[in-house]
């Protein structure tokens, strides 16, 4: 069904993110995987086992995606989902009742409500971690089902040591998985750092522009992805064929937003560690950040999040977010579109994560339009 230009990729990530998940090339055919809108198949009889049936089991304009981004993380399977959360759901699946779930005490804040769900009603037991501290997460892997990591961390942006304490969870037995949303496969290849499974929320970088709401799954194990193509069916956690496509199209050009809006990103964090507005600037590519070292050994680039603590508290933090004119006061990120919020505007945002922290997404329009945006806006609140 999809054109192989060659076996176990060598090819660079850039062309793998335009070339993987092609139709066959034949004359007349199509260069970009046709969209089926179709909820049923036409279909009579004992189906066979890879029959197209029914929609929410399974459409032909997955797979292009799904190929595409495995291909990117280097691992075997990938199984697309409704969104992100779709993904981490369906991996969270296998937790037993009464069973142990460690996670970062700094994480996406529907994951940890999920945590929260899964601990309420299944008797999970959560252990938050600062999962930059290796030797507390290797502790609290003793007799864990499961290790859900983030790396950089949303929105904290702590650097985990991947390989450490991937290989501490496998010597456990405990299964790990790694939301990559935030490096993305060109950032990070968290299978090759040591881990079972990684998700995604295709929503932001993979995605890119802020139109679609997707989730991915990809990893080695056909068990693993058997299980999460069966919770996709069985919770209806579905992918729409135009979200799909939107996504693939956008999976494309990744290399390009992705290096375009990591150079923003370490240009603005260098600049705003300088400002006399700016108390604390978190940026991976800073060479004092606690996470420089690590990121530096395990990640290509060091994405495009940047966290930002003006002087003057949570009334600085809202006047900036108030004062840009660029900028996008949003939630989410990854898009082409650079936005900021201040997180703890959600309640249910970490009581660890400051008041005035301003996470700001980075997007890939001029690196000194941004800039002056910013600096208007953090000359207007200096205290
Ligand atoms: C947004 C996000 C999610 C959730 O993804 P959705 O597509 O919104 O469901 C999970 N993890 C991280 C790190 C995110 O940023």
């Amino acid at each position: 069904m999809v054109h192989e230009v060659t076996g176990r990729s060598p090819l660079s990530p850039a062309t793998v993110a335009v070339t993987a998940g092609r139709p066959p090339r034949v004359q007349g055919g199509p260069v970009n995987p046709p969209v089926v809108l179709s909820s049923t198949y036409v279909s009579q009889g004992t189906p066979g086992p890879d029959e197209l049936l029914y929609t929410r089991s399974g459409t032909e304009t997955w797979q292009p995606f799904e190929e595409a981004l495995a291909a990117l993380e280097g691992g075997a399977h990938g199984v697309v989902l409704g969104s992100g959360m779709a993904a981490i759901a369906a991996t969270l699946g296998e937790v037993p009742d009464g069973g142990a779930v460690v996670v970062p005490r700094h994480a996406y804040q529907v994951s940890l409500g999920y945590l929260d769900d899964l601990a309420a009603r299944h008797g999970v037991e959560v252990r938050r971690v600062d999962v930059a501290d290796t030797d507390q997460v290797v502790a609290a892997l003793d007799g864990a089902s499961l290790l859900l990591a983030e790396s950089p961390t949303n929105p904290m942006l702590e650097v985990a040591d991947l390989p450490a304490i991937l290989a501490a969870a496998r010597e456990r037995g405990v299964r790990t998985v790694v939301d990559n949303t935030f490096a993305t496969p060109l950032g990070q290849r968290p299978l090759e750092l040591g881990a079972d499974v990684v998700v995604h929320s295709v929503t932001k970088y993979l995605a890119g522009h802020s139109d679609v709401v997707l989730g991915a799954v990809v990893t080695d194990d056909p068990q693993i992805a058997a299980d999460v193509r069966a919770y996709r069916t069985l919770h209806g956690a579905i992918a729409g064929p135009m979200e799909v496509f939107l996504a693939l199209r956008g999976l494309r050009t990744l290399h390009l937003r992705v290096e375009r809006a990591g150079a923003n990103a370490a240009e603005l964090a260098r600049r705003l560690a300088e400002h006399p507005a700016v108390a604390e600037v978190r940026h991976p590519s800073l060479p004092g950040d606690p996470g420089h070292e690590r990121a530096s050994r395990q990640m290509n680039g060091f994405g495009a999040i940047v966290g930002l603590r003006p002087h003057g508290g949570v009334a600085a933090a809202d006047a900036l977010v108030a004062g840009v004119r660029l900028w996008v006061p949003a939630t989410s990120l990854g898009g082409v579109e650079s936005t900021l919020e201040r997180r703890r505007r959600f309640p249910t945002e970490s009581v660890t994560v400051p008041e005035d922290l301003v996470r700001m997404s980075v997007g890939v329009e001029d690196v000194e339009d941004l800039w002056d945006d910013l600096a208007q806006a953090l000359d207007a609140v200096r205290p």
